[in-house]
């Protein structure tokens, strides 16, 4: 029984991906000749983090659509046939690269066959400042929990816009180096705040490993029990390693995301009680999706705020002095 219901969803899967393709090679491969005139670029974005970025170096030249709403995991998101079709109707797309959306590299593949502008936005990111992991030293995706490497990807916008919209290029300019001084002025405000949790506790414990660049910014020591993509399952050795650390050093609270099943972080918090410590969960942290549109937390500063502030509540409780 369990064995036909795999090889069914295996099936399906496969059928999946060839109608995304299909609808991908159906289309023809497009000209030279420019397509956009006053109206400005239609621009699909892949996550919502990224839709955020090309509306504020874009503004309202462009039209921007996200593919991934709140709370959607890039690391495990198909795109649909639907999602496909809109991707080849753009003039521009972006994405998130490095593999992030590891599901997805088929179809932006064929995209980038076809002629559709498809733009890495973490492809201006220096690579001696990608931090790498495993055997065959993989580049880790979350590069936009670093602020200052996500004004390397403005920079990356604003030119990939400015080359399928040479119109709009001083616009572009313009409004990306008002996002810049935004930017840097969270990322001073990020280090500032974080200095006051002691750095005994200043540790990030999180279900994924997604905070390597927030540590690594601000001085954050940080735990991830699921490893960078949320593909693979937590290990039940990784559990008690990390726990035994929280209960020595008496970390008052752990995380949540947004995007990732709390399932592994409360089976880490009841390995905590049981060597005699009380943890917190603190606030869930926005990782690699933005929060609904409208409150704060959906847009990218947003996000940084609130997780900066989130953590500054659990690891500091009760407002103690540093
Ligand atoms: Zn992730």
């Amino acid at each position: 029984m369990s064995r036909l219901f795999l090889f069914l969803a295996a099936l399906a899967a496969v059928i999946g991906m060839g109608a995304a393709l299909r609808a991908v090679r159906s289309g023809a491969t497009r000209g030279t000749e420019p397509r956009i005139g006053a109206r400005g670029p239609d621009v699909v974005a892949t996550t919502s983090f990224i839709a955020d970025l090309a509306r504020n170096v874009g503004g309202e030249r462009v039209r921007v659509t996200a593919l991934m709403g709140p709370g959607v995991d890039p690391h495990l998101f198909k795109a649909s046939e639907g999602d496909v079709t809109r991707l080849g109707e753009a003039d521009l797309t972006l994405y998130g690269g490095l593999h992030l959306e590891g599901r997805m590299s088929e179809v932006l593949e064929r995209l980038s066959e076809r002629g559709v502008p498809c733009v890495a936005v973490t492809s201006g990111v220096p690579p001696g400042r990608l931090i790498r992991s495993g055997p065959g030293g993989t580049p880790d995706p979350h590069v936009w929990h670093d602020v200052s490497l996500w004004m390397e990807a403005a920079r990356t916008v604003r030119d990939a816009l400015s080359r399928v919209d040479p119109a709009g290029a001083d616009g572009y300019a313009t409004r990306c180096e008002a996002y810049l001084a935004e930017l840097a002025r969270l990322d001073a405000e990020a280090r500032d705040r974080l200095r006051a949790v002691p750095r005994e506790r200043r540790v990030l414990v999180t279900a994924h490993d997604a905070f390597a660049y927030f540590g690594r910014a601000y001085d954050v020591e940080v735990r991830g029990i699921q490893g960078i993509s949320t593909v693979a399952e937590a290990g039940v050795r990784d559990i008690r390693e990390v726990a035994d650390l929280i209960a020595r050093r008496r970390i008052p609270a752990i995380f949540v995301e947004s995007s990732v099943s709390p399932r592994v972080i409360e089976s880490l918090q009841a390995a905590v009680q049981a060597r005699g410590f009380e943890v917190a969960i603190g606030e869930a942290l926005l990782s690699d999706a933005l929060g609904d549109p409208g409150t704060q937390e959906g847009t990218y500063v947003g996000m940084i705020r609130h997780n900066v502030a989130a953590i500054l509540r659990g690891l500091r409780p009760g407002g103690e002095d540093p």
